[in-house]
């Protein structure tokens, strides 16, 4: 990856003076049907513990069950949304997601940290250069055990793959556990699952839970001793040209490859009542493992639940957000999965942000970046307008400094 080097930068421009405390703003998302917020008022009470202002839009809570007085009496001030005195006297904006074109309106040096979806986001990274801006992205945070407790794709991840069973078995005409009844024996449902990263082994276990028989592909050769160990099978990839990993993530398969995995995986399709797609490549197009054809070849009746649907999809015929009925198979478009169990999806991302924050705030309240702690090396995107992650956008004109690691 294309990393910039850079020191450590002071974010509170007034250090030293005890009168300047550092403001945090928790706006409402700017995606209108995102359910999430970026800070319960658990975590305002701790954040303010650390000597940092809190302001939280009014109402950017309700969509998760969290009450304006619920922040006020955690220590927040209550804002207007959009307020843009309040967005350019900010110097740190905790959210969700994107931010959209409210951040043109912040003040130069202030930090933005949430899930920015910045691969191939070119305007993102403009907006960033042109404001003098800093930014976290929190989903490139590194894999690496320091980081556990930060890791918003592990706890959303988490969520999508407890709630995909969840809705395909509600979507299912079976039931998931065998019965044994007096008017007869049901056998337990099959169900399918492609990718066996965090959303993967807790769709594993949640539909072992309900009783299903699963079987489980990836790509990835730790992943077998995990399903099993979860009582599902592993379905093995094709020996040949196995796309091997870096930093515990499934790199690119060639073409060749999926080809010969499709052809494995379609024995178990035709039995499957149940699939759930997981299966991603990080920056990459979701791999193709279920074709049209495949669909086609399914019984009427069983259920594919895609959770790489933003990501182009495992399934061919899958649109997100959508249910799509192809020859008797629903196919769910699962594209807001975690936003679906808003209220613990958000404490958990809320705790994953406060791990994070108590690393770069110190006991006086006082924020630094430092560009080359292991957290903050690949997901600070920006400094201060200096982007970082010259990788991010592949053709955009690198910075003459960067160097590879
Ligand atoms: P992810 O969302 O990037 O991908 C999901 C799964 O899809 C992965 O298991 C991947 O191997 C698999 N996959 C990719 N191509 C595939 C294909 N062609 N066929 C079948 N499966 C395919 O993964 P994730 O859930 O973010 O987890 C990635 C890794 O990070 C895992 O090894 C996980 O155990 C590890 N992890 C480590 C930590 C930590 O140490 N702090 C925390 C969370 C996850």
């Amino acid at each position: 990856m294309g990393v910039q080097t850079g020191g450590i930068a002071q974010l509170n421009r007034f250090r030293g003076l005890r009168t300047h405390m550092v403001k945090v703003l928790i706006p409402r998302e700017w995606d209108r049907d995102e359910k999430r917020v970026a800070s319960s008022p658990d975590v305002i009470k701790r954040l303010s513990g650390r000597k940092l202002s809190c302001r939280v839009e009014r109402g950017a809570g309700e969509a998760s069950g969290f009450q304006d007085e619920d922040y006020a009496a955690a220590g927040a001030e209550l804002v207007a949304p959009g307020d843009q005195a309040v967005w350019s006297d900010s110097d740190v904006v905790l959210s969700v997601g994107p931010i959209g074109d409210r951040i043109s309106q912040l003040k130069p040096g202030a930090l933005v940290l949430g899930q920015l979806a910045p691969h191939n986001n070119n305007a993102l990274l403009d907006q960033l250069e042109r404001g003098q801006l800093s930014a976290i992205s929190l989903e490139l945070l590194p894999r690496i055990s320091r980081a556990q407790a930060m890791d918003v794709l592990s706890s959303q991840a988490n969520i999508a793959g407890y709630k995909a069973v969840l809705m395909g078995a509600a979507s299912l005409d079976r039931f998931m556990p065998m019965l044994m009844t007096a008017a007869g024996t049901v056998q337990p449902a099959k169900v399918v699952i492609i990718g066996a990263g965090v959303a993967g082994l807790q769709a594993v276990a949640t539909a072992r839970r309900l009783g299903a028989v699963v079987s489980v592909s990836d790509v990835r050769a730790a992943a077998q001793e995990q399903v099993e160990s979860l009582g599902a099978r592993f379905i093995a990839p094709p020996e040949q040209g196995v796309p091997g990993e870096t930093g515990g993530y499934a790199k690119q398969a060639t073409k060749s490859f999926l080809e010969e995995q499709r052809e494995g995986l379609a024995v178990h399709l035709n039995q499957a009542d149940l699939v759930i797609c997981t299966a991603q490549v990080p920056g990459r197009p979701a791999p193709l493992l279920i074709t049209q054809a495949m669909v086609e070849a399914m019984r009427p009746g069983a259920v594919i639940v895609d959770l790489a649907v933003l990501q182009g999809g495992n399934c061919e015929v899958s649109k997100p957000g959508q249910t799509v009925a192809h020859h008797g198979v629903q196919v769910i478009g699962a594209d807001r999965l975690p936003g679906s169990v808003a209220h613990h999806a958000s404490a958990l991302y809320s705790r994953n942000l406060l791990a994070l924050l108590e690393v770069l705030v110190d006991q006086e309240g006082q924020l630094s970046l430092n560009a080359e702690d292991d957290l903050l090396n690949p997901s600070l995107i920006s400094l201060n307008g200096t982007l970082r992650r010259t990788d991010l956008v592949p053709d955009r004109a690198t910075p003459q400094q960067e160097v590879t690691q």
